[in-house]
């Protein structure tokens, strides 16, 4: 049954965490990676998760199997961190929260329950996306294009093609949106294009789908949101998948959430039913620890405020990194100017590095990075940040 089976193409970036765990330079630093380390190089274990989990262990509770679409505390505390806990979609029973394993999670079972909905939809993603929405909207069984979105020559948003596009997709298309500290550009959409995206999805009978992976890691828990706030004032009906990888640094608990926002509560239970059915069929329900802990910081005022300190803090040590490669490059004498990657957002910035000068980072200093050129700033510390400013100003050259 498997002669015929072919070798699947390498994870990009699987295998270049591969290739730098087998490079035995001392200096080496990872900056191709997703993920949030602190100042010490590690991944943080947050004193909030901490005290949610200590307070589970001591309680011992019993492991029964959990609603298929999850907690509905669970289900509350994302609700009110994507919408507002006063939002009046929220007051309307208009919006349908599930547990789901990840981000990623998320999308797939959004994905799987759009197909039902409306299988000959082609799906639009930014151009570029992170690297999993092709292929996860493809093995859904959807047909993926891109919508422009990068410019090269002003490292921002191409807006204007953006929307031209976007405005003559036939309805019912499904936009694949980064709602906030786009992956992998760091560049995002100022709070007037939202509006006028809004107003594209209306007029073109568009279905947007928001991927929230990055919540606080921007501007903050209620800026940050703002993308969805234009959505939900719209009177669309549009999805939204989280996650609290990055968020609470818990990333293998795969903890994240698909929310569907509907006209009506009477439709909410129509639509949450045919979720269910999708969730049911896949993995059943999902696990208990991820939510619990989620559910009880959020829950409480004390430990809500810890996380949320802690959040700042991974978010203005990123800022830190991004202001200290500026200036430190700087130093350097690079003449290029690098002031955008202040600019952009989230833990990624498109350097603009070509996939030579990578290659040369790799080769000649133990740096890695996506050939696209995107490098994780939450990678960058206070012992790594002088030495990758002067590799990186060695290959600009
Ligand atoms: N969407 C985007 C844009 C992401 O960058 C990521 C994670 N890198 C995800 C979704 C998936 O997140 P998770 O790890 O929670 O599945």
């Amino acid at each position: 049954i498997f002669a015929a089976v072919e070798m699947a193409p390498r994870d990009p970036i699987l295998g270049l965490n591969e290739a730098f765990n087998a490079d035995a330079r001392e200096t080496k630093v990872n900056l191709g990676v997703g993920v949030y380390y602190d100042d010490n190089g590690k991944i943080p274990l947050l004193n909030a998760v901490k005290a949610a989990e200590k307070a589970r262990l001591e309680s011992m509770p019993p492991r029964g199997y959990q609603p298929i679409e999850g907690p509905s505390a669970y289900a509350q505390a994302v609700q009110a961190l994507l919408f507002g806990k006063d939002s009046a979609l929220l007051a309307n029973g208009q919006v349908i929260t599930a547990e789901a394993l990840g981000g990623t999670g998320a999308l797939k079972i959004g994905a799987d329950f759009l197909k039902r909905l409306n299988p000959d939809a082609t799906v639009y993603i930014s151009d570029p996306s992170w690297e999993n929405h092709r292929a996860l909207f493809e093995f859904a069984g959807f047909k993926v294009e891109n919508y422009p979105y990068y410019d090269a020559a002003t490292r921002g948003v191409d807006f204007a093609a953006m929307k031209a596009c976007l405005g003559g997709l036939p309805a019912g298309s499904i936009v694949v949106l980064h709602a906030c500290c786009h992956n992998p550009t760091g560049a995002d959409l100022t709070d007037a294009q939202w509006q006028e995206v809004v107003g594209l999805c209306r007029d073109g009978g568009l279905v947007p789908f928001l991927d929230m992976a990055y919540q606080g890691f921007a501007d903050g828990i209620e800026p940050d949101a703002v993308a969805v706030r234009h959505f939900a004032a719209s009177g669309l009906q549009f999805f939204v998948s989280s996650s609290f990888s990055k968020s609470f640094s818990l990333y293998g608990e795969r903890i994240g959430a698909l929310s569907i926002v509907t006209a009506a509560r009477e439709e909410s239970a129509r639509v949450l039913s045919q979720l269910k059915r999708v969730i049911r069929t896949n993995y059943s329900n999902p696990p208990i620890h991820g939510a619990a802990v989620v559910a009880a910081v959020l829950s409480s005022p004390e430990l809500r405020q810890m996380w949320e300190d802690e959040l700042a803090g991974m978010r203005d040590r990123i800022r830190a990194m991004r202001t200290g490669l500026v200036e430190a490059l700087k130093a350097e004498g690079v003449s290029q100017d690098f002031s955008f990657v202040i600019k952009q957002r989230g833990m990624f910035s498109y350097t603009g590095l070509t996939a030579e000068q990578v290659e040369r980072l790799r080769t000649e200093f133990g740096i890695y990075a996506v050939s696209t050129g995107r490098i994780c700033l939450a990678a960058l510390n206070s012992r790594n940040l002088a030495y990758v400013a002067r590799a990186i100003a060695k290959v600009v050259a």
